[in-house]
């Protein structure tokens, strides 16, 4: 009895695995069609420095699902990744942001911007030519490499920590510089940091959210900022909302900023619109 009871159960995971499964290829597939449909779409989010100039943007994938509508990356970037579906997207996202900094070049930018970043993911990463992949698009497009720039989460550096030195050495040599995106909430021990070469260190919404309410995030937020000026890193602050997180990121020594407070991600035209009117 008990023993049947036992396989029907097996049975119904079963079912409801091979379910799961078989929803997770079709949204692959249902990426993949948006994709060669040129339905994927990159918004920008401005950074600014503390006198309110622009120094940057992030660029950020946007792309409605066919049934589901709007949906955020933090969803179906993770589903990509599982597939080589990735390499694609990733592809797609570098090549645009090439295209927009050539027409953001043709502007007349303030002098205070520097550069467009784009987020990279594990499977790029590893990618034994992503350097070249990077500097083609960069010489295709006809664009200074010093504008494009890279994110990649500690835990990716940190899983691949050797490779990973190396290769930001050598995109910084070729002027890309990186950023270390989501600080704080990996686990990278401070013996790693130290070792690299970075340009700037992103601190993680989650401890500016609470900052002008916990002491302990201040605490934390605190430490991520001396740590990145010992080790002569620019310190992004994102996800600042509201004029007290701000002030108290700059009362730690924290000088540049992403957030609502400042702007949302934008499409690539407004955000052409608000870096030229700046
Ligand atoms: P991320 O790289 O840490 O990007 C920052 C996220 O915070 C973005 O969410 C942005 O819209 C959001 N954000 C910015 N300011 C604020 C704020 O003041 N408050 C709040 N609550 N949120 C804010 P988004 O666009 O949904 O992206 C989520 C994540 O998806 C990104 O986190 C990044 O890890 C990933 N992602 C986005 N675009 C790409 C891409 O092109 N390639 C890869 N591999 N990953 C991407
Ligand atoms: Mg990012
Ligand atoms: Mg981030
Ligand atoms: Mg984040």
């Amino acid at each position: 009895e008990a023993k049947r009871a036992k396989t029907q159960r097996g049975k119904q995971y079963q079912r409801v695995m091979s379910e799961k499964i078989k929803r997770r290829l079709a949204y692959v597939d249902d990426m993949k069609q948006g994709l060669e449909q040129g339905d994927f779409e990159l918004y920008y989010q401005a950074q600014y420095n503390h006198y309110g100039d622009i120094i940057g943007a992030e660029a950020l994938l946007r792309w409605q699902h066919p049934v589901h509508g709007k949906e955020s990356p933090a969803v179906y970037i993770p589903i990509a990744e599982e597939s080589d579906l990735i390499l694609a997207i990733g592809q797609w996202v570098l090549e645009q942001a090439c295209r927009d900094i050539k027409k953001l070049e043709q502007l007349s930018l303030p002098d205070s911007f520097n550069k467009i970043a784009i987020n990279i993911s594990a499977k790029q990463l590893i990618q034994h030519d992503f350097q070249e992949i990077v500097l083609n698009a960069v010489k295709k497009n006809d664009i200074p490499a010093k504008r494009l720039a890279l994110e990649l989460t500690e835990n990716l550096l940190v899983e691949n920590i050797e490779d990973s030195i190396k290769l930001i050495a050598s995109l910084k040599e070729n002027s890309i510089d990186c950023a270390i995106d989501d600080f704080g909430t990996g686990y990278s021990s401070l013996t790693y940091l130290k070792r690299i070469p970075a340009s700037v260190l992103k601190i993680d919404r989650s401890f500016v959210t609470n900052i002008a309410k916990s002491s302990e995030s201040a605490a934390i937020a605190s430490m991520i900022i001396s740590l990145g000026k010992t080790l002569n890193m620019d310190i992004l602050a994102e996800g600042v909302e509201t004029k007290e997180e701000l002030n108290c990121l700059k009362e730690l020594g924290c000088f540049h900023f992403q957030g609502f407070y400042f702007s949302g991600p934008l499409p690539f035209d407004e955000f052409a619109k608000l870096i030229t009117n700046n």
